[in-house]
Order: structure tokens, then C-alpha cells, then sequence
């Protein structure tokens, strides 16, 4: 593109990506007195964008694993101050249901980690399931936790709503594409698609799924796009045993699948999806129609675990993407070549709920020099998949 010359005021901090992870960085940096400009190629939580489409769950039971439970404990009142500052139940308390059987250490550990962390658990044997929640069928099922304090978040209302408040706030938003930075040392300026250049002291790259197009050299082989399948199902004509409160999030941790579902909220359909990684996927140009397999598998699942939807219509489909690092934990560091380059990313398939404790977390490193969490270092990311974080 022919370069125009075109300098824009210069800012303290540029944040490239109005994702959930984007946007909750550019709030605290904005608290903390930066000045703050905030760009995206196709506007907050776009279509294409992972933190796009109407829900997401928030749990606070991560298995073994503490930090990320730390994490979506104090993201959650965050999340509620937001939703109140705004007027709007972007977080609804459905309560999260896990469904697992008896040999399941993943859920013995995550009610030693929940009852540490202070959080409220109910554990329920497969007849109480059975009795509370007759519209689901989990013959596999004998043992369940129930999180009553979690829920969903509407995820694309949610990271509009906070860019609109940021833009009140002082940030400034602009909807252009950034190229590339090249070089290396100090980075002293990007270049945009409308042939701009924006100036910053600091940098920081949150481009969900599209990282590894930003840094090809550095995370090509470090963050894997994969594609994932959501549907949404029309439930029975005034039937509200799927819609809160009869019907909670929740999670069947027997299936080899890993199928999750989320109430009907605002009459969009009951939500079902399964949390096993598809195929490899590219952000810009894939397509979003889902094929005839996945609807098969669907049935089937239907069939046998939710029979008053086995032959309920699809009312609406989404194809989203995870960014997967090796093994499901965050990509949160400084570019080696840059000394004022960061980039926050890796979501994996479950870090919208992290959002606030992820945008808290950076800005206190980008401005006070906080201590890192060497969990989310680049030298931590292999380049092989192997899953761990669920
Ligand atoms: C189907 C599905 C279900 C999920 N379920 C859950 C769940 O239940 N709970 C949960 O906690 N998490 C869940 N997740 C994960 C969560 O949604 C993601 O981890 C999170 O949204 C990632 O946010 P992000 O800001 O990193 O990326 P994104 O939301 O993708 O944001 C990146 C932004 O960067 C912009 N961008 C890219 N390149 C450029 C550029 N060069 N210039 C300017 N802008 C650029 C894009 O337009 C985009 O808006 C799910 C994800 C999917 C796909």
C-alpha cells in the first residue's frame, strides 16, 4: 500500500485487538492514567472474533488447577461491577453443573481447590441429578458438583458495551487494521491499513487467533486456531425447562466428546457444543456453515442424553475458533525482539472468563513492573499439542 504519511496523535499505549482480552487491558491501563488507543480490524467482538457470538461460561472450577481458578474468582465480581455499572444482566447466575462419575479425579481435585478458594459447591450423587434435572439423561453420570454462584456471560454485549464505556472513559477506539511491526529493539510506531501510523511508548498485540498471522516467525507453530461448532436448539413451545432457573450450565465430563450446553437466554435456543478441539482453522477466510456430520453426531448425543430435543429444530449454528497453545495455558509476555512489545493471547478455548483478571494482571506488568506468572511466558509454550488445561 502506498504509505500517505498520515501520523495520528501519539498515545502511551496502542492495544492492537477489542477482544474480551483487549478490552479489559485498555480499562485497567486507562485506570491506571494511560493514555490509550484501542484498535481493531473488524470491530469489538466481530463475527469472526473469539470472544464473538452470545454466551460464555463462567465457572470457577478449573480441576486441579489454582491459578485459573484464583483467576475466574476474582474476575467475577469484575464482571458483576461491569454488568451493574451498565444496567444490564450481562452476567446471569444460572449455576454450573459438572456431570462426571466417581473415578473422576479432576472433580475430586476441583472441590479441594473450590473449598480452599472459598467458593460455594454442592455435590450431588446421580439420583439427586436425576431428580433436579429430569429433561437430561446421564446413565453414565454418578457423581456431579453443582457451582450455584457461576453462570454465563453474554459474551459480544458484554466487550461492546465495555469499548463503549472506554470510549466515554477517554480511550480512543479506531476501526483499522495493524500491520505487521517489523524490526526490532524499541518499536516506535505501527503502520495501519488505512495507511496511518500511530506512535506509542508501549505496544501490546491481544489478536486472539490471529497472533500467529502477526508473528509468523515467533507463534505460527505456539498458538493452534482450531475451528469449533456451536448450535443453538428451538426447545418445545412453552415448555421453561430450559431456561434458568429449571436448567444450568453444564459440563458432561464422561463423554469422550466433552459436550457442554447453556440454558435459553433471551430466546435464542438451548446451546449446546462439544469442547473437543476441530480442525485447523483460519480466522479471516473460513467458512461458517456446519456440515452434516456434526448434526449427525449431534442427534445422536440428543438422542440419548436430552430426548424431549432429539428432534428439536437447529433455530440458529455458529463456528467459532479456540487459539490453543500447547496446552491450554495463556500466552501473556513481552516480544523477544521488542522491549516494548507485549502480546496476550492463547485463550483456548476458555479464557473469556478471564478477561478482567487477564486485563488487571497485564497492565499492572506494562506499568508497575508486577511480578510474571511464569505459566503465561513464551518460553513456557511448546510447540506440540498436548491439552492440559480443561
Ligand atoms: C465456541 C467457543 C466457545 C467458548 N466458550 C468459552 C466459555 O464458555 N468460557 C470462556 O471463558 N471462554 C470460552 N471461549 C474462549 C474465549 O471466547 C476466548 O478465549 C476469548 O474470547 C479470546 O479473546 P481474545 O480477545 O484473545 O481474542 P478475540 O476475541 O478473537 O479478539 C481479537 C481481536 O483482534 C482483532 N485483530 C486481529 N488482528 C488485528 C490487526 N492486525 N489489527 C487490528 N485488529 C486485529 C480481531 O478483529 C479481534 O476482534 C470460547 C471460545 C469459542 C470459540
Amino acid at each position: 500500500m502506498e504509505r500517505s504519511d498520515k501520523k495520528m496523535k501519539p498515545h502511551d499505549i496502542v492495544v492492537v485487538g477489542a477482544g474480551v482480552f483487549g478490552a479489559w487491558t485498555a480499562h485497567f491501563l486507562r485506570q491506571s492514567g494511560a493514555s490509550v488507543i484501542l484498535l481493531d480490524a473488524y470491530g469489538p467482538a466481530n463475527s469472526r472474533a473469539s470472544s464473538g457470538g452470545e454466551t460464555r461460561v463462567i465457572r470457577m472450577g478449573y480441576g486441579p488447577d489454582e491459578l485459573y481458578t484464583r483467576w475466574a474468582v476474582r474476575s467475577l465480581p469484575l464482571w458483576r461491577e461491569f454488568a451493574a455499572r451498565m444496567g444490564r444482566e450481562i452476567f446471569q447466575q444460572t449455576g454450573v453443573l459438572w456431570l462426571s462419575n466417581d473415578a473422576d479425579s479432576y472433580l475430586r481435585n476441583l472441590c479441594s481447590v473450590l473449598a480452599q478458594a472459598g467458593v460455594e459447591r454442592e455435590e450431588l450423587n446421580g439420583d439427586e441429578i436425576a431428580r433436579r434435572w429430569p429433561q437430561l439423561s446421564f446413565h453414565d453420570v454418578t457423581w456431579g458438583v453443582l457451582e450455584p454462584s457461576s453462570g454465563l456471560l453474554l459474551a459480544r454485549a458484554a466487550v461492546q458495551s465495555l469499548v463503549r464505556e472506554l470510549v466515554e472513559n477517554g480511550v480512543a477506539y479506531a476501526p483499522v487494521a495493524a500491520e505487521i511491526p517489523r524490526g526490532e529493539g524499541r518499536l516506535a510506531e505501527i503502520q495501519t491499513s488505512t495507511g496511518e501510523s500511530i506512535s506509542a511508548g508501549t505496544f501490546v498485540f491481544c489478536c486472539g487467533p490471529w497472533l500467529p498471522k502477526m508473528f509468523p516467525g515467533l507463534l505460527r507453530d505456539r498458538i493452534f486456531p482450531t475451528r469449533q461448532e456451536v448450535f443453538f436448539l428451538g426447545t418445545p413451545a412453552g415448555r421453561a425447562d430450559f431456561r434458568p432457573p429449571k436448567m444450568p450450565v453444564w459440563l458432561h465430563r464422561t463423554h469422550p466428546d466433552l459436550p457442554y450446553a447453556l440454558p435459553d437466554i433471551e430466546g435464542r435456543g438451548f446451546k449446546i457444543a462439544f469442547d473437543r478441539h476441530g480442525e485447523t482453522f483460519d480466522p479471516d477466510t473460513g467458512m461458517r456453515v456446519v456440515g452434516e456430520p456434526s448434526l449427525a453426531r449431534l442427534r445422536a448425543y440428543l438422542r440419548q442424553h436430552i430426548p424431549a430435543l432429539e428432534n428439536a429444530p437447529v433455530i440458529e449454528t455458529r463456528v467459532c475458533q479456540y487459539e490453543n497453545t500447547w496446552n491450554g495455558d495463556f500466552l501473556i509476555d513481552r516480544h523477544p525482539d521488542f522491549e516494548n512489545v507485549w502480546i496476550a493471547g492463547g485463550g483456548s478455548g476458555h479464557g473469556f472468563k478471564h478477561g478482567p483478571a487477564l486485563g488487571e494482571y497485564l497492565s499492572a506488568r506494562i506499568l508497575q513492573g508486577a511480578p510474571a506468572e511464569a505459566r503465561f511466558s513464551l518460553s513456557a509454550k511448546q510447540t506440540s499439542q498436548k491439552r492440559s488445561v480443561y
